[in-house]
């Protein structure tokens, strides 16, 4: 099957490292078609991913902007949707992976009368877009799109309960290549000592550094914590949320963490940097379509406490797989912190549990026979 993939970002963020592995099966016969440039593209080009830029001039790509204000500039997205519209044709399927993909999806669809799959991978609710985005998103699903993906339970009951119909969408999790996450001791010690990380409790977040994501809840959570226990932010302020980044350097100074906190910035190798973790934290105060880092945590065999909200809760149970905290709060996340810092033989268990399961749950393989299964029903 040729399939056209389209998303809007240059950008590597959950939803575009779910794209490469989705891809990857079709490559010999497929395009992805990205409306910026950037290190995505960079990253599709190792994994051998046929990838073009197909927007001719810099669209707004911010990843919470509005659809409306994306709508409004359709003529400014003119020679985008031409392009598109032609490409298109050459190609069996349009794969829209993000919301701005489905707007212009839905156009090359009708036009060139190829059908559309929708990849959602976000919770279509008030508490992340407008009202409007919603509704554009939504009609543009139910109207255009012959299939939307869900990537959670979670997201696929907020698709429904905001109008989506439920006879299009079907939840498939997101895949992990196991192999990645196997990794090598002598080489963990090592990155341990490069980072100054030996003899700490290290918490790990591992997340573009935006508002909901919470990394200040961590920070403060880690003032509440012994002196032992040290925090490695990785990720960068990927879609403009600069002021964020800066706030929480100054967080970290008020409360005079600085030699407790690293910021690391955006890094490719998270699988190592896990395993030099002792405990993985997620923190987002708005509920989480899916997780991303909750299962690669899991497949490094790393203890995992999250926020206890949205798909987090089809990933984790507490007690048994992972640790679940009321998103928001910074008192009770630094005492699952304590706990896993004293009860080392439990939270082993635990983390063992997790990595046995996961790696049956979230398996690439899998997961791609099931969207290989899925297409060819409906196409
Ligand atoms: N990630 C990364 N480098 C970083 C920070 C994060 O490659 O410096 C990866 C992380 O391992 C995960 C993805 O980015 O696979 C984030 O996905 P998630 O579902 O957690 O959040 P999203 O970005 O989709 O909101």
């Amino acid at each position: 099957m040729r399939i056209f993939f389209l998303d809007q970002s240059g950008k590597p963020g959950g939803a575009e490292l779910c794209l490469i592995d989705i891809a990857k099966p079709y490559s010999h016969s497929a395009l992805v078609g990205l409306f910026a440039d950037g290190p995505f593209k960079d990253l599709l080009e190792q994994n051998h991913i046929p990838v073009e830029i197909l927007a001719t001039q810099t669209i707004q790509v911010s990843k919470e902007s509005s659809l409306a204000q994306g709508l409004k500039s359709l003529g400014q997205l003119a020679p985008l949707i031409t392009k598109v519209i032609k490409k298109a044709r050459e190609y069996d399927l349009i794969y829209a992976n993000t919301q701005k993909a489905l707007v212009v999806g839905a156009l090359a669809s009708f036009f060139s009368r190829r059908p559309l799959v929708y990849h959602l991978h976000d919770i279509l609710s008030t508490e992340h877009f407008s009202q409007t985005n919603l509704r554009i998103a939504i009609n543009l699903a139910n109207r255009c799109a012959s299939l939307v993906i869900a990537n959670s339970q979670a997201s696929k009951t907020a698709f429904i309960q905001a109008g989506g119909r439920s006879d299009i969408v079907e939840v498939v999790y997101n895949g992990f290549d196991l192999k990645i996450y196997q990794t090598d001791e002598p080489g963990i010690n090592q990155l341990q000592q490069k980072l100054g990380l030996q003899g700490k409790f290290v918490v790990g977040h591992f997340s573009r550094l935006a508002p909901w994501k919470g990394q200040h809840i961590l920070i403060d959570a880690l003032a509440k914590c012994p002196p032992e226990v040290t925090v490695i932010l990785v990720g960068d302020a990927l879609f403009g949320e600069q002021d964020y980044a800066q706030k929480l350097h100054k967080q970290v100074t008020d409360l005079g963490l600085e030699n407790r906190v690293k910021f690391l910035g955006f890094r490719s190798d998270i699988p190592q940097l896990m395993a030099a973790c002792d405990l993985v934290a997620h923190t987002s105060t708005s509920p989480e379509p899916f997780g991303r880092v909750i299962v690669e945590a899991m497949l490094c065999g790393k203890p995992v406490v999250a926020a206890k909200a949205g798909g987090v809760m089809e990933l984790v149970e507490h007690g048994l797989n992972g640790f679940l905290v009321t998103p928001g709060e910074p008192q009770e996340l630094a005492q699952v912190i304590i706990t896993c810092l004293q009860e080392t033989e439990i939270t082993a268990t635990i983390a063992n549990n997790a990595r046995t399961t996961a790696s049956r749950r979230f398996d690439v393989a899998t997961i791609n026979q099931q969207i290989a299964q899925l297409l060819s029903h409906r196409f």
